[in-house]
């Protein structure tokens, strides 16, 4: 796996570095080792957010909505968002990152309620850390049950060269670093209520990305939790496990929603969008699909395309009918 932004965009921050600089090949240098990516942090969209356990070394935590963390991880690339949500009975944790740090001993300090996870899909930068609790959901698809098996490949690409902004943790063995084994406790599908205590939860199931992508509606408090079906950066529809059919129907789903959410939560960069985002998240697909708006190629088997704020890595036309 690889950056939620362009590979591109590093050339490109490098070069115009070396010019303002008056040029020579030590500024090139010297940025090179920054990432690009890493240099637009922080996102000036926190200023804005409560931080809590701000003496956390890896993860930033802000209070999001009233009994609502999100837990980002803005030292990998990923930039993924994972999120506790508590109930008066017990909580659910929606993805457990990149399993690069301690989650656990992270959200046993926001609260001591017992702790269900569940992932907006299973992709490994939100399923890090499932090994490390007692309960775990998963939606019923041989796309969950066999990355549940864990994966070494996936994770690695994760801490290659230019994905790491600051510090690992100083435990952290990047040698052995892989996507561990988890039990799924109980099958989940389209529908499915979890009763926190003063506060339920309800699967949205919202295939295209994954076939096991979900998204989780906090109905009575306006919350829709959008995992990688949206977030707020180049939305990742390339993988042979993505179906763009199902993806546009998913989306088409969710915009449905948007007249009685208050917040919309992604799963990358930035945690808090509007939902009006979403009716127009519809006709951006919908008209990058019908060959509208810029597209540009990224690397070999992939092109960009940006309509309208919005941006989607797609696999380049050669490539799709090689499949
Ligand atoms: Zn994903």
């Amino acid at each position: 796996m690889s950056w939620r932004r362009s590979k591109l965009a590093l050339v490109v921050a490098c070069f115009s570095i070396a010019i303002a600089n008056g040029a020579g090949s030590r500024a090139v240098m010297a940025a090179a080792e920054i990432p690009a990516w890493c240099k637009a942090l922080p996102r000036p969209e926190y200023a804005a957010l409560q931080r809590v356990l701000p003496n956390e070394p890896w993860f930033e935590v802000y209070k999001v909505a009233p009994q609502v963390f999100a837990i980002y991880e803005p030292h990998q690339s990923e930039e993924t968002i994972s999120y506790l949500i508590v109930g008066t009975k017990q909580a659910v944790l929606f993805d457990t990152g990149m399993g690069i740090a301690d989650l656990r001993s992270v959200v046993r300090r926001l609260t001591s309620r017992p702790i269900v996870v569940l992932n907006s899909h299973t992709h490994d930068d939100h399923v890090g850390d499932n090994w490390q609790f007692d309960f775990v959901y998963g939606m019923d698809t041989d796309f969950t049950r066999s990355n549940a098996k864990g994966s070494r490949e996936d994770a690695q690409a994760e801490i290659a060269s230019g994905e790491i902004c600051g510090e690992l943790p100083k435990n952290f063995n990047p040698k052995s670093y892989a996507t561990k084994p988890w039990r799924i406790s109980r099958f989940v599908h389209d529908g499915f209520k979890i009763n926190l205590g003063g506060r339920t939860l309800e699967i949205v199931a919202t295939p295209g990305h994954t076939p096991d992508a979900i998204c989780l509606l906090d109905r009575a408090n306006g919350l829709l939790f959008t995992g990688d079906t949206y977030y707020p950066a180049p939305i990742w529809l390339f993988r042979p496990e993505t179906d763009l059919d199902a993806y546009v129907a998913s989306v088409q789903r969710i915009a449905a929603l948007a007249p009685d959410l208050k917040l919309v939560l992604g799963a990358h960069n930035i945690p808090v969008a509007q939902p009006s985002v979403l009716p127009r998240l519809v006709t951006a697909i919908e008209a990058v699909r019908a060959g509208k708006g810029e597209s540009k190629p990224e690397g070999a088997d992939k092109v960009i395309s940006s309509i309208d704020g919005f941006s989607f890595l797609l696999r380049a036309p050669s490539a799709s009918r090689l499949k």
